[in-house]
């Protein structure tokens, strides 16, 4: 059992957020929960330092403006800290001057996202940071039955047989095998594997998921490309 366990934790990032309002911890915190993530909640530098030293977040969100203690203030000792040093953290800021989003990405932030922002958005920019922080996670090639996909040779086999997939979909599939047995809005999709600031139709997405569907077909793949009425795609082992 223990192998299973860890596989688990190493696939559920745990988020800290450090925020003193608390109806923006909370949309927070019902986000990342729903985006798989393991969450844990502090108001203030004081009560982050003791969830840090109990628990080693794999990233921080952090607001800016906190009482007492500031959020910057927070980056700038996570950073001398031996411990904390490579700690992934996305400052939270209501402020968008250049000048203070210089300092917040001086002090060590990995980036920034300035208030108001979309769920999406921040969702996006997690994912990113996190991904540059493991690089090794992004590397290893992962096998779903005789279904296998490469990200360092950039291939996709299906029972030993190369699959010639379009960079959409070889993206579509990445995303959908890295992120398996949850349901994704085609808004999410566009996001997540198509990019911020992309200004395509959500129906685009039905199309390469044809195709996507079409080259799984032949060993009889397509079956994890699930649809799910009225919510998106999933990418599922189980029977849809
Ligand atoms: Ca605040």
């Amino acid at each position: 059992m223990q192998p299973a366990h860890k596989l688990q934790n190493e696939m559920t990032p745990t988020i800290l957020i450090v925020e003193d309002e608390a109806p923006i911890r909370e949309m927070l915190n019902f986000t990342l929960t729903r985006e798989g993530f393991k969450v844990i909640e502090a108001e203030d530098v004081a009560q982050a330092q003791a969830r840090i030293s109990d628990s080693a977040p794999d990233l921080v969100l952090l607001d800016w403006m906190l009482p007492g203690v500031s959020g910057v203030e927070l980056a700038r000792r996570l950073r001398r800290e031996e411990r904390t040093r490579a700690m992934p953290i996305i400052m939270l800021t209501a402020r968008t001057e250049e000048e203070n989003r210089i300092q917040g990405l001086e002090v060590g932030a990995d980036d920034y996202v300035t208030k108001p922002f979309s769920p999406r958005e921040l969702v996006a920019r997690i994912r990113a940071v996190l991904r540059r922080a493991h690089p090794d996670d992004v590397e290893r090639s992962i096998e779903v039955d005789s279904l296998k996909l490469d990200p360092v040779g950039h291939r996709v086999m299906s029972d030993g047989k190369e699959l010639q997939l379009g960079p959409t979909e070889y993206r579509l599939l990445h995303f959908f095998m890295t992120h398996p047995e949850r349901v994704f809005s085609r808004a999410q999709l566009l996001d997540q594997v198509w990019g911020d600031n992309v200004f395509i139709e959500e129906r685009t997405i039905d199309v390469h998921i044809r195709r996507l569907r079409k080259i799984l077909s032949p060993e009889g793949h397509d079956r994890f490309i699930q649809t799910v009425r009225g919510a998106g795609y999933r990418f599922s082992t189980q029977v849809g």
